[in-house]
């Protein structure tokens, strides 16, 4: 991919240039991440979760009934990674809650329809907040 926008020429330049500025990296959509799941209509929200950077707080599972920790890792794993209306404010609550990465949080409800992060959406732009 680098390269093809290597030979693209000017504009892809530039388009790196600005990459830079954010950070080095190029912009993760979380429509990137995962595989195609339920219907958008009937799961409208997904889960990106950095399990990397979870350190077994727990404080999501406290707070969540889809968050369990998983006893073998120590670790937190969401039951589903796709999500309806009716489950939202929970794994909203999950991703507010969760301290990891100096209270940014790895736990990330994202909304398909418009490949926005909703929470902890620490940017405050809906831009997905992962570190990867
Ligand atoms: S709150 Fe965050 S760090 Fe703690 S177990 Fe859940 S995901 Fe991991």
């Amino acid at each position: 991919m680098t390269e093809e926008a290597e030979t693209d020429g000017e504009e892809a330049a530039t388009d790196g240039e600005d990459a830079a500025t954010d950070g080095g990296d190029e912009v993760l959509r979380a429509s990137d991440l995962g595989g195609e799941g339920p219907p958008i209509e009937e799961k409208p929200y997904k889960i990106v979760f950095e399990a990397n950077k979870c350190f077994g707080a727990g404080k999501c599972a406290e707070v969540a009934d889809n968050w369990v920790m998983d006893v073998v890792s120590g670790m937190a794993k969401p039951k589903t990674y796709y999500v309806g209306e009716d489950d939202l404010d929970e794994n909203v609550r999950a991703a507010e809650a969760c301290p990891a990465k100096k209270e940014a949080g790895v736990i990330h409800v994202v909304d398909r329809r418009t490949d926005e992060e909703v929470a902890p959406d620490p940017h405050g732009d809906g831009t997905l907040s992962v570190d990867w």
